[in-house]
């Protein structure tokens, strides 16, 4: 399982806090061939790691993976490909902007194609322009829907299968209810005109004001304030039946997919297969079997700091202790309709616990051994860890 982070965005959204830099048109080739000469090199180092691994996914994210050119991608994913020794991948995934598919159209979908990827997730966030101005978002509404149909109709002429996921928010103070219906009605139309399948993934997450963001300075200056508790809960709830309705799975708290469609690399990251993280900032998890038994190591890269040469990048690594890992498995569990075993959870979270939550309704049997919080609980999911923990 690889991760890529790609650190570069043409602009900052007001909501986020990725480790991102702002790459402008003039300053992109230098960087962009000192961050493919970085993560190349480090591919090289940690090839064993990567070969050794035995889930086969590549996941690009970013930042905006779509800023970089096919050749510089090209580049990267082929060293990534030689120390998976070229076994065919379960999914290989890529984030992209919808501006920039609308600005590279068809030659830069097919090349991306070409380079295996069977996964493309586009931010699309909102379909009102007010909205996605207010975000600072690069692209409209019509570009949006631009995008997906140039990646739909270049996989069908290149007669390739390619899933579709499609990133959503909701919760911000200005999205009424009205809005937010249409959102979800445009996303389920996307594709329609011209005959082709509606999204296979749906994500969707709740605006939250991110340390280090923009809204926190808005936040801070009184320029903005939160939805209530009770509006960002009525907006869940719309999502969550219009998307029952249009035929999708809720498999976990922010993502729903058609059946069959659920993301592969990200469903193994829930369930806490290791993953090698390559790039500045990206984060991995090892699992070492050793004598004194199983030993689990987080390490993560440094970002690099501005004017610093992006080779500049170490990995600092940390040894999770059983508290840690105990946390972890529960919260990442749970937040999937899989759920986890039960008495996997009643030895993580004491059978006192998981008996008091199932008898109000936190918890509920699945009928294959496993618990879960139910469908209805969900938006109070992190709660309701946080309370099991
Ligand atoms: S949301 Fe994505 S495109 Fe926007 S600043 Fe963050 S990483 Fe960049």
């Amino acid at each position: 399982m690889v991760y890529l982070h790609v650190p570069f965005c043409r602009s900052f959204c007001t909501y986020c806090s990725f480790y991102s830099e702002t790459c402008s048109k003039s300053r992109q080739d230098t960087l962009f061939s000192e961050y493919a000469g970085a993560v190349v090199r480090e591919t090289e180092e940690r090839s064993e790691e990567i070969r050794n691994n035995p889930f086969r996914t590549i996941y690009i994210g970013g930042g905006t993976p779509s800023v970089l050119p096919l050749d510089v991608l090209s580049r990267i994913v082929s060293g990534i490909r030689n120390a998976q020794d070229g076994e065919p991948l379960r999914e290989f995934t890529i984030e992209v902007n919808p501006e920039d598919i609308v600005e590279k159209g068809e030659e830069y979908v097919a090349g991306l194609l070409s380079l295996g990827v069977s996964r493309i997730s586009m931010g699309i966030q909102s379909f009102d322009d007010g909205i996605l101005r207010w975000m600072n978002r690069r692209h409209d509404s019509e570009r949006a829907v631009r995008a997906y149909s140039i990646i739909r109709r270049t996989a069908q002429e290149a007669r390739k299968d390619v899933d579709v996921s499609i990133d959503l928010i909701f919760g911000l103070s200005q999205l009424d209810e009205n809005t937010w219906d249409r959102t979800l009605t445009s996303a389920l139309a996307l594709g329609r005109d011209e005959g082709f399948r509606a999204p296979d993934h749906i994500s969707a997450y709740q605006l939250s004001i991110e340390e280090g963001s923009a809204l926190e300075e808005m936040a801070a200056r009184g320029d903005y304030s939160e939805a209530s508790e009770d509006v960002c809960a009525r907006q869940y709830s719309v999502l969550c039946s219009r998307l029952k309705e249009a035929g999708y799975g809720h498999y976990e708290v922010s993502n729903f997919a058609l059946p069959g469609h659920e993301a592969v690399h990200n469903s193994a990251y829930w369930t806490r297969i290791p993953y090698v993280g390559l790039g500045p900032g990206a984060h991995s998890l090892t699992v070492l079997q050793t004598a004194e038994g199983r030993r689990e190591i987080r390490s993560w890269n440094t970002q690099v700091l501005p004017g610093r040469g992006m080779e500049a990048y170490t990995r600092e690594v940390e040894e999770l202790s059983p508290e840690d890992v105990r946390i972890e498995r529960i919260m990442l569990a749970l937040r999937t309709a899989a759920g986890i075993g039960e008495s996997d959870l009643r030895s993580l979270a004491g059978e006192g616990n998981v008996d008091s939550f199932l008898k109000d309704g936190l918890l509920e049997r699945k009928g294959n051994g496993c618990l879960r919080i139910p469908e209805s609980h969900f938006f109070v999911s992190d709660e309701i860890i946080r309370e099991l923990v």
